[in-house]
């Protein structure tokens, strides 16, 4: 990574402003999944044992600009001291004053949480009064929040016009999996690409389409590849306006000499109901009456052989309707050959991180991206605002 990191700084007797994505689920006071206030442990132990102070700050929620009481950040500083076994003060004020008498009252080692970014109308608006209220707070800006990077607000990107920035450790590992592995690859390099829609990937499947030996796609956004090939889709999730943008990555991969597997055949459902009656059917016999809500088993096969013999795979996007288990096959197969295989894997996006998890199989890869939007942003080729504010190396 071409960015500093908190490695590059001596933090004897310095405060740290870090951003952090706590944006956790929160049920009654009681923090639900932790996983992201874990992710951020390792740069805030770092900063302590360096002898910093710290002060954090987060967004939770969609407050939309004003105070929403169940999205207070007070229990995640409880359940983040409960963590690490130090004392996490939280303070009610986003920034200004009452922020910084907090802030200013920290000792080395200690640590502050600031209330809900999301708070304040300033923070999604990138204003620079906020931006240098929250720089009044440090003498060095952290971002760990990999997941809000590609927001460019005042706590992701305004700060850091008026501190010297560097990346926390999730964001240096996120942008190593993600961008590093995008710019050197060990081939073959495919990428598996699913989920519902194109018109949400397009971007993804072009930028990806001029860097892989092999593009695999799958789930709803498939459909319209097909359509596009002149295949019938009966009664499957299309994207009509989309069939030109499919017929142009069809003709680009074609140009570079990209392979591009789409389905041979599918699980079909008379109704999108768990318990629909399913047919499986080559892809030239879906007819009306019938969806697709799955790869079929040849082309589980198919893409199982493709994983096994490449060295660097990126998934993003499930195979298909995976939150049903009569059309989550696909997705298992994927994954599964996935943790077979000796390949770095990289998986990004929501859903597919969730299908992984619920498998069981998530141990089994290299790396899960905590970011669905950022990550997403990265396999599109585009600089993400959080990242290009920070000092580089
Ligand atoms: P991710 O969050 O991993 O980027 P997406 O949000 O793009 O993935 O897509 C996930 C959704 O796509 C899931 O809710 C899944 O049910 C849906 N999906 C997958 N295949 C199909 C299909 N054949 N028809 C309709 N929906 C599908
Ligand atoms: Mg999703």
């Amino acid at each position: 990574m071409n960015k500093q990191t908190i490695r590059d700084v001596s933090w004897q007797g310095k405060r740290a402003l870090v951003r952090v994505d706590f944006n956790v689920p929160i049920q009654k006071g009681v923090v639900g999944d932790d996983t992201r206030i874990r992710a951020a442990i390792p740069t805030i132990k770092y900063l302590v044992d360096h002898g910093a102070s710290v002060v954090l700050m987060s967004h939770l929620g969609r407050p939309k600009n004003t105070v929403v009481e169940d999205l207070r950040l007070k229990p995640v500083a409880d359940h983040l001291s409960s963590l690490m076994g130090i004392s996490v003060q939280a303070t009610p004020a986003v920034a200004g004053a009452e922020a910084r008498v907090a802030a200013m009252s920290l000792t080395p080692g200690h640590v502050l949480l600031l209330e809900n970014t999301r708070f304040d109308a300033r923070e999604e608006a990138n204003d620079e009064s906020l931006a240098r209220e929250y720089a009044a707070l440090a003498d060095v800006f952290v971002n760990d929040a990999f997941g809000a990077a590609h927001r460019a607000h005042a706590s992701t990107e305004g700060v850091a016009r008026y501190l010297p920035a560097v990346a926390g450790f999730l964001m240096e590992r996120e942008l190593d999996a993600l961008a590093g592995t995008l710019e050197h690859p060990e081939r073959p390099f495919i990428t598996i690409i699913g989920g519902a829609k194109i018109s949400d990937k397009i971007g993804v499947i072009e930028n990806l389409l001029t860097k892989v030996d092999a593009l695999l796609i799958g789930g709803g956004m498939a459909n319209t590849f097909l359509l596009a090939q002149g295949h019938a889709m009966g009664d499957s999730l299309v994207e009509v306006s989309s069939i030109e943008l499919a017929k142009r990555m069809i003709e680009l991969a074609a140009q570079r000499g990209t392979k591009l597997l789409l389905p041979t055949d599918a699980v079909v459902a008379d109704t999108f109901a768990p318990d629909a009656t399913t047919r499986i059917v080559p892809i030239t016999g879906v007819t009306s009456g019938w969806r697709i809500l799955d790869i079929g088993p040849d082309t589980r096969i198919a893409y199982a052989h493709e994983i096994a013999r490449a060295k660097t795979v990126i998934w993003n996007g499930p195979m298909g309707v995976f939150e049903m288990p009569a059309f989550a096959t696909g997705t298992r197969a994927v994954a599964q050959a996935l943790a077979d295989s000796q390949a770095k894997s990289v998986i990004g996006g929501g859903d597919s991180v969730a299908a992984i998890e619920q498998m069981g199989l998530a141990d089994k890869v290299s790396h899960i991206s905590t970011g669905g939007g950022a990550s997403l942003e990265l396999l599109e080729g585009r600089v993400l605002p959080g990242v290009a504010a920070l000092r580089d190396r």
